[in-house]
């Protein structure tokens, strides 16, 4: 029934977080009858994300032509002071509460296997060597701002134990976030409360 382009395109963008068959279909309509122009600058959008690379220190976007991050680069924000998210739009969340001046470090999607990945895990080990070689003193603090969800608890568990012997003070960003609640939908009054009756 339908041209095979627009097929493609459903499948492709159902894939998509947050869309589904019929918003993916809703929106081939849409885009076909706002014309080629803004078509174009969809393509175009498109291959300028296609070639971002992400920071070599927090895996945050890297501001080209720089390696590192808006959040890396900028020297006044506290370096011995960093929260380990699980995704970019976490990170975003925790900004907005404009509370947190320190570093980020973003772990990457949390599996709901229960299993953290090889990268993951190996991410971890590079941080942990990076704050033994940059805090000898162990004067640093690590937040964990991994939403409160049984793989996020199990998560949490596992950091703490790598990074207890590295730093003064390990804290969990949780309190007011209800069990099983995401950080990334939680509103800025909640996150700025967590942020700063963390324990
Ligand atoms: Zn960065």
């Amino acid at each position: 029934m339908l041209p095979i382009p627009i097929k493609k395109f459903i499948e492709l963008f159902s894939e998509l977080p947050s869309i589904g068959p019929r918003q993916a279909t809703r929106l081939a309509f849409h885009l076909i009858a706002s014309g080629k122009n803004t078509i174009q600058e969809i393509e175009r959008s498109l291959s300028d994300i296609k070639n971002l690379k992400n920071c070599e220190q927090c895996f945050f976007i890297a501001t080209a032509p720089s390696n590192l991050c808006f959040f890396c680069a900028d020297s006044k924000r506290r370096k011995d002071l960093i929260a380990i998210v699980e995704k970019p739009t976490d990170l975003l969340s925790l900004e907005k509460t404009r509370t947190f001046n320190g570093q980020y470090f973003i772990l990457g999607d949390l599996a709901k296997a229960g299993v953290l990945e090889t990268a993951q895990r190996l991410r971890i080990k590079n941080l942990a060597s990076r704050m033994e070689k940059e805090f000898p003193d162990k004067n640093a603090e690590i937040i964990i701002a991994i939403s409160p969800t049984t793989f996020g608890d199990f998560t949490a568990q596992l950091i703490t134990q790598e990074f207890k012997p590295l730093v003064k003070k390990i804290t969990r960003l949780g309190r007011g976030i209800p069990t099983g609640g995401e950080i990334e939908f939680a509103d800025e009054e909640t996150l700025r409360n967590a942020l700063e009756r963390r324990n």
